[in-house]
């Protein structure tokens, strides 16, 4: 065996966390021990504490409903308490304990109260979902035969930068040092976009849905010697109360723009949230849940 190998194998005696409970087990390769300790391969969310941000409605809602399900405990985080009520009797009622805070994911003592309040009631943090998000959508600049019109103002800019991209700094952040600080890894999901490609129209919130898909790599590199696996999830149209409203008409062509030939279930991101939760060896990665569309 070359030398890099027998080091780097070596250097595999240090505890390598997978999940679940620990299994110790040794293996000689080529007079070498080769000490590994695995956990089980699906992680167990039962009575762990996890937070979601933007919890009232749409995905955030619907991720809440999902876990549920698996018993778990949840810290449901919106503008407005009273916002999650119904998102909190439905998660109740499917199995999990929950607690409601109001925070504004703008505002870093918010952000920094409300991580503290969850943990200090429901015990030490093992997922964070770092869902709120808004768009504000407009062209760059606007010309019309060859007039101006208008073009994105600095606080369409700013508000989206705000909510979407320093929001998921800050709660990133917070749910990192949490789950550090609880010794026990855990789970951050980042909401992205097929915007983050670039999407005509979207300007602000394209940078945004790039930042934290490119955040949550950055973070599954640094946060993985604590146990901690990072990832995001890029839907394409997915039917949330905001595509619901919009004229059948609007719909169809949205839906004809997708190969699928439909826009997407607020439950089908759920599952891939839940798919990110249970796979203990995906890390660093985005899940494209757009029906094969391409901008
Ligand atoms: P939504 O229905 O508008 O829900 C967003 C939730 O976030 C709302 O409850 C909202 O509260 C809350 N929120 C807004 N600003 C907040 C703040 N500063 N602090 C705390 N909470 C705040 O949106 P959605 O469609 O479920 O989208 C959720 C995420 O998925 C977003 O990040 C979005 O960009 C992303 N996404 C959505 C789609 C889609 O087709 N729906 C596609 C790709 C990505 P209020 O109602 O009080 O404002």
């Amino acid at each position: 065996m070359n030398s890099s190998i027998s080091s780097s194998i070596n250097s595999e005696r240090s505890k390598f966390l997978f999940s679940g409970q620990l299994v110790k087990f040794s293996v000689t390769i080529h007079n070498l021990d080769f000490i590994k300790t695995l956990k089980e391969d699906v992680m167990d969310i039962k009575n762990k504490t996890i937070i979601i941000t933007g919890a009232a409605r749409g995905l955030g809602a619907a991720m809440a409903e999902k876990l549920a399900g698996h018993n778990c405990k949840l810290g449901l985080i919106d503008l407005d308490k009273d916002s999650i009520a119904k998102t909190a009797s439905v998660c109740e009622a499917a199995g999990a304990e929950v607690m409601c805070v109001s925070a504004d994911v703008t505002k870093e003592d918010d952000v920094i109260n409300a991580y503290s309040e969850v943990v200090n009631q429901m015990g030490p943090l093992a997922g964070s979902i770092n869902n709120a998000g808004i768009t504000r959508d407009g062209l760059l600049v606007k010309f019309k035969d060859g007039e101006f019109v208008k073009r994105m103002s600095l606080e369409e800019w700013q508000a989206v930068i705000d909510i979407n991209l320093t929001g998921v700094f800050l709660c990133g952040r917070e749910a990192a040092q949490h789950m550090i600080e609880g010794g026990q890894g855990g789970v951050i999901i980042n909401i992205s976009s097929i915007a983050r490609h670039g999407n005509f129209g979207q300007t602000n919130y394209s940078a945004t849905k790039a930042g934290v898909q490119s955040m949550a790599v950055v973070w599954a590199k640094e946060l993985s010697k604590y146990g901690i696996r990072v990832n995001s999830i890029a839907p394409g149209f997915i039917n949330t109360e905001m595509v619901a409203g919009m004229p059948d008409n609007v719909k169809e062509k949205l839906a004809k723009m997708v190969p699928v030939g439909r826009i997407g279930e607020p439950d089908e991101v759920a599952k891939a949230a839940e798919f990110i939760f249970m796979n203990e060896y995906y890390s660093g990665r985005c899940i494209d849940l757009d029906g094969a569309q391409r901008l």
